[in-house]
């Protein structure tokens, strides 16, 4: 099948410091407003987005400094796929990891939700990770406003 070509298309990257979390949320927010979004469409990508560049950014680079990849799409009819990459440790479980309320943080700091929140907020939610290689999440969303 042939595959569809993106409308419009963003690829970043930055080194992964927690004052990029915010930078990642600009982004993603940025990039999906030329796209005619809903308020709630777009509070809802910046939230995973966010969501999956602080997991690269505190687990996958844990104690390391990496860089973080992200590329955004747009379909034509409205799909947003948005893939936030690391290159750091990989997720042991990905199922496991998926599950709310998991995390393998000790500190108490972490809820175990970050998954769970993108999953609430997306159409749909992929994760590829390979121990020792790193993660890819890729998230989907339709936005309503477009019907073409
Ligand atoms: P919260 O997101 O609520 O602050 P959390 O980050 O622990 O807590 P999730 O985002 O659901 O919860 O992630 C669950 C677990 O999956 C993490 O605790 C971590 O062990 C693992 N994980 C998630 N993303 C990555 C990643 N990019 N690299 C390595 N491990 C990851
Ligand atoms: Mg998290």
């Amino acid at each position: 099948m042939k595959r569809e070509k993106p409308e419009n298309l963003m690829r970043v990257s930055f080194p992964s410091r927690s004052v990029n979390e915010s930078l990642s949320r600009s982004l993603a927010a940025a990039f999906a407003a030329l796209a005619d979004p809903t308020v709630e469409e777009l509070c809802d990508i910046k939230t995973a987005v966010s969501e999956a560049v602080t997991n690269a950014i505190v687990h996958g680079y844990r104690n390391t400094l990496g860089t973080v990849y992200i590329t955004a799409a747009l379909y034509p009819g409205g799909k947003i796929v948005i893939t936030v990459r690391d290159r750091g440790c990989g997720i042991a479980d990905v199922e496991k990891a998926r599950e709310p309320l998991y995390t393998t943080c000790t500190t108490g700091e972490r809820a175990g939700l970050g998954f769970a929140v993108m999953e609430e907020l997306m159409d749909r939610v992929r994760v590829r990770s390979r121990l020792g290689e790193g993660t890819t999440v890729t998230l989907e969303r339709k936005l309503k406003s477009r019907s073409c």
